[in-house]
């Protein structure tokens, strides 16, 4: 194949239709080339197979590396983004982001370790804190990951990793963690499995242990659908399992806190395993056949079996200082079990969270200033036969990633050239910010809108889906559906998906009721009733018991009562508030096949993840854009010295004798500044380099 038929960069192509898009990351993948470039952006194929372009000898290379010069790789990225933060490449924030987005199975966590990967190299970490940074991986993934029919190893939540350094060594890092999918306890679909760690566990554990947590035989488990490695992964998930166990020893968990955690765990499976009936008298009971399940569970749990019980089979709410005990049907019990059995599961992984972030805190004096590197891995766009409260949440997330590459892309771009009297033609693109709006708007956002609802204890899904009709009904992007379950649609940036409200105004909610807050934090398992005498605090960090009753009683109560919508509409604008303030970096995934198999590409597949994803657009852009722009001052301060003049004044004559004097070509003058092309700032610092060397 000729050099030229398989450009590097798509921004090159003079050409430029889908379909010669289309043939040309065809071509490269069959060659294994699964990187390409959109000016400064990294598309990256998934492979499904192991290619040998990560090892040593490659990362070598990548280091402090000129983009030109090597062939698009995940690594460039890494480098790009740890040079920019030194300033060495250009002027501009030091923080920087890279943004990884993609559907479910194209490659987001492992370009994201691979980045970690690169920029520990790069830094040269001290070894122990490096490890630590790694180590964290492999024990998130075990908590947060799962078999799906996407993607064997699926992220169930998702991460916004943040690296800490002090001028050229990373000093820490941050994880923040958004929606865990916690349902996937006590329930999963076909073809589909519980969170990894159960499997890894149950196939690891000396049998001497088991009997001390008492688990039993695998295959017995209701919340494991009663399966358990009949495709032949028990070997695996055991050795995954000293991996796990070596982690947590590596980041800093105590033994006692490793027998915690685990007895937490068995305690989550027994539970699952309790039904319930209904006796002659009509009351409600444990089922004899699970009598034994009761026991165990509370044994796990460290609580008294009586309170277990109650907890399941009644509710207590205060009514003017009076508890009133209300029994429960049998659908009401199981879904006390199941709640039960998420909100514990959902802790233990804040919990674990929170003890890294801990453990990874950059230690340094306070008036030390930090720079940092992020590197977002979150769900893509999901749109599935039903679709409930957590796609809600995940497509507005990819929403305003959308919003934030759209922003970057065009929009910025469009205005100052508009402001600084260039001449450009103007690309349309599809601005999604109504959509944003629809979602965000105060008072009447459909997020505000759920939580008016969700304060009526009265109020149902029916109602919710009711009031939505009747505010959004002339809005483009919300269309109602006329039928008996409490249906809408919302047609986001890419494609329409249908969401089905049963549940929203409960999950929204997600209240643990009194008395199983109360059963916990008397319990006897010191993890579980820390765990529940605590408040995760909005940014994510456990507040243990006293600092909790140090700070203020309200600030306490006010965490605890934001619903979920509103949490993580929260955290999503602290995120991109970060975000915007930083340095952006692009990786964009695409998956090239649904059967995960190596060297298949379906060409419709990928076409649609090319054009929902703004591609084609943002080739335009970057091929015909100016994607660095520095004041007069900016330059010639740093570029003076090509001319070996440096007492020359800081302003617009002097940038034009310095670029007279190169043999750049393509940029343009405005009236405050100059435009440049992404790779002219690659010209310019091989000439300072050239410079260097000659002095
Ligand atoms: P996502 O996070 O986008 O859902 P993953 O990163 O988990 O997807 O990738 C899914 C699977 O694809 C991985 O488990 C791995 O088998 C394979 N894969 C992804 N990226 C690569 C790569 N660069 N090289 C080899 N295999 C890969
Ligand atoms: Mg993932």
């Amino acid at each position: 194949m000729m050099e030229e038929n398989l450009p590097e960069d798509l921004a090159n192509l003079s050409e430029l239709d889908e379909k010669t898009l289309l043939e040309v990351l065809t071509r490269r993948f069959t060659q294994n080339l699964i990187y390409t470039y959109i000016g400064d952006i990294l598309v990256a194929i998934n492979p499904f197979k192991y290619l040998s372009i990560y090892e040593k000898a490659v990362s070598e290379r990548y280091k402090c590396h000129e983009k030109k010069s090597l062939p698009p790789h995940i690594f460039a990225v890494a480098d790009r983004a740890y040079q920019s933060m030194l300033g060495r490449l250009a002027t501009g924030p030091k923080n920087q982001c890279i943004v990884i987005s993609g559907e479910s199975g194209a490659g987001k966590t492992e370009s994201t370790k691979l980045l970690l990967r690169h920029i520990m190299e790069l830094c040269k970490a001290n070894s122990q804190l490096e490890q630590q940074i790694l180590q964290v991986n492999p024990l998130l993934e075990a908590f947060g990951n799962a078999q799906t029919v996407m993607n064997d190893n699926s992220s169930r939540f998702g991460k916004y990793i943040q690296l800490r350094f002090q001028n050229s060594s990373v000093k820490g890092a941050k994880i923040n963690e958004y929606l865990l999918e916690k349902s996937r306890v006590v329930h999963q679909d076909e073809g589909e499995q519980n969170f990894h760690i159960f499997y890894f566990m149950l196939a690891g554990i000396s049998a001497e242990d088991k009997e001390i947590y008492g688990l039993l035989d695998p295959t017995r488990y209701r919340y494991l659908n009663g399966r358990f490695g009949q495709d032949g992964m028990v070997q695996t998930w055991c050795v995954k399992y000293a991996e796990v166990s070596n982690a947590m020893d590596m980041v800093g968990f105590e033994e006692q806190e490793k027998v915690d955690m685990m007895t937490i765990l068995a305690g989550i499976l027994s539970l699952g395993n309790i039904t319930f009936e209904t006796t002659d008298s009509d009351a409600l009971k444990v089922s004899e056949a699970s009598r034994g399940w009761l026991k165990a569970t509370a044994g796990q749990f460290g609580v008294q079996e009586e309170d277990l019980l109650k907890s399941l089979t009644c509710t207590t709410s205060m009514t003017r200082g009076e508890a009133i005990q209300r029994l429960h049907n049998q659908q009401q019990a199981e879904d006390a079990r199941d709640s039960i059995a998420k909100v514990a599961y959902g802790r233990v992984f804040g919990w674990i969270v929170s003890k890294v972030n801990e453990l990874l805190a950059p230690k340094v004096d306070w008036d030390v200033e930090l720079n940092e590197i992020g590197i977002l891995d979150i769900f893509g766009f999901e749109n599935f036969a039903v679709n409930r409260f957590e796609q809600l949440c995940i497509n507005l997330a990819n929403e305003q990633l959308q919003y934030f590459f759209n922003h970057h892309i065009f929009l910025m771009e469009q205005k100052e050239y508009k402001e600084e009297g260039i001449t450009w033609e103007t690309i349309t693109y599809k601005d999604n910010k109504p959509i944003l709006d629809l979602f965000l708007t105060k008072p009447i956002g459909i997020l505000s809108l759920l939580d008016e609802q969700s304060a009526f204890p009265q109020a149902t899904d029916r109602d919710f889906v009711d009031k939505l009709n009747s505010k959004f009904k002339t809005a483009p992007n919300f269309e109602v559906v006329r039928n008996h379950t409490p249906l809408f649609t919302i047609v986001h940036y890419a494609g329409k998906v249908q969401y089905n409200a049963s549940g929203f105004l409960e999950k929204n909610r997600d209240t643990i009721p009194a008395n199983i807050r109360e059963l916990f934090i008397n319990s006897v398992t010191p993890l579980l009733s820390v765990l529940f005498a605590a408040t995760i605090s909005r940014t994510g960090t456990l507040m243990p018991r006293k600092a909790k009753l140090q700070a203020a009683e309200d600030n306490f109560n006010s965490t605890r009562k934001q619903s979920v919508g509103a949490q993580f509409k929260h955290s999503l604008a602290v995120l991109m508030e970060k975000m915007f303030a930083a340095g952006p970096h692009f990786v964009r995934c695409i998956k090239p096949n649904r059967s995960k198999q190596p060297d298949q590409l379906d060409s419709k597949l990928v076409m649609d993840q090319l054009r929902y994803n703004g591609l084609m657009e943002t080739i335009r852009i970057r091929r015909d854009g100016f994607s660095w722009r520095p004041t007069f001052r900016e330059f010639s301060e740093r570029y003076n010295i090509l001319l070996l003049k440096p007492d020359l004044p800081l302003d617009k004559s002097s940038c034009m004798s310095i670029l007279n004097s190169t043999e750049l070509s393509g940029w343009k003058c405005g009236s405050s500044r100059l435009f440049f092309k992404y790779w002219h700032q690659e010209e310019l610092a091989r000439l300072l380099e050239r410079l260097g060397r000659a002095a």
